[in-house]
């Protein structure tokens, strides 16, 4: 989940530490099968990978790296799963003699992630000062990295041809079990998919104010920003979440409240279904899209 935000990060930390990163193949069948025995039934569809892959690691390397990101300060919370993640990943694995490793971040109780990985790498037996070599490194590798997609993201408006906004999670519209069939779809029938959440995160912060002043949560504002941003970019939106996401259900709501005038798409997708009937309803959108603009 968090590894499509901060994997850059992570990798260069422990890169610049000596330390090698093992990752989890991309999501598949068995990765879900797994994940899903794992979790309870109201868990949502992204844990339910989430622990998927977490079972696909034990055994394969020293530590499983799973933190606790809480909140980046005041209306800036993530989703409370992230906060249990440790807990409950812990608990679910605790008869695997695998180890785990975390960091804690929750600015409200004054833990800033610089704090926080400074605790890491001391963790793992490594000087202050190599740490908070290691941390800058890493924070400057993501920040180059992440400006760099934006901008790419930021190029592909200006292309010719029918563009339609995808407003998601990262690890729903990038998980190659679940999301990537959306994007690979509408590639395949011609239209540029963009997304919401591939902005610069401290402007779409202050634009989301725009559609709502209270969202609390850090990823939906960004989300929200994204669509202030771009909506007059695009020719249609479509909201793709996991079911069932409590945040996304409000969000959501909200955006079909607020967003006037374009057309919209809601794509849930769960652990029964997948993507099955997702290619019909995409193939009606790109028709309607293209009916309304007369280019049917
Ligand atoms: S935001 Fe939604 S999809 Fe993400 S972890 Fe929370 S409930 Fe799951």
């Amino acid at each position: 989940m968090l590894y499509f935000r901060y994997r850059t990060l992570w990798r260069a930390f422990f890169q610049e530490l000596g330390m090698d990163t093992v990752t989890s193949a991309p999501t598949d069948r068995e990765i879900l099968e797994r994940g899903t025995a794992l979790a309870i039934d109201e868990a949502c569809l992204s844990l339910k990978i989430y622990l998927g892959h977490v079972a696909a690691l034990v055994g394969k390397c020293d530590y499983i790296l799973v933190p606790r990101v809480s909140n980046f300060g005041w209306h800036r919370s993530m989703c409370t799963r992230f906060e249990a993640m440790p807990d409950l990943t812990w608990n679910v694995f605790r008869e695997s003699g695998q180890k785990f490793l975390s960091y804690d971040v929750d600015e409200l109780m004054k833990r800033k992630e610089k704090t926080a990985f400074l605790d890491l790498g001391q963790t793992l037996g490594c000087p202050a000062k190599e740490v908070r070599r290691a941390y800058k490194a890493a924070r400057k590798a993501e920040a180059l990295q992440y400006k760099a997609r934006v901008q790419k993201q930021e190029q592909l408006y200006k292309k010719e041809g029918l563009k339609i906004l995808i407003a998601a999670h990262s690890y729903v519209i990038e998980d190659q079990y679940i999301g990537r069939a959306v994007t690979d779809y509408l590639k395949e029938a011609g239209v540029v998919p963009l997304r919401a959440d591939l902005v610069d995160r401290d402007g779409a912060i202050k634009r989301s104010r725009e559609l709502s002043p209270t969202c609390k949560w850090e990823i939906s504002r960004e989300i929200l920003g994204g669509i202030v941003q771009h909506r007059g970019d695009v020719d249609g939106i479509i909201l793709l979440s996991a079911f069932p996401c409590g945040p996304d259900a409000m969000v959501n709501e909200l955006i079909t409240r607020r967003v006037k005038g374009i057309p919209m798409l809601n794509l849930v997708l769960d652990s029964q279904t997948g993507t099955a009937g997702v290619e019909t309803r995409l193939e009606s959108f790109i028709d309607i899209i293209r009916l309304k603009e007369g280019k049917l």
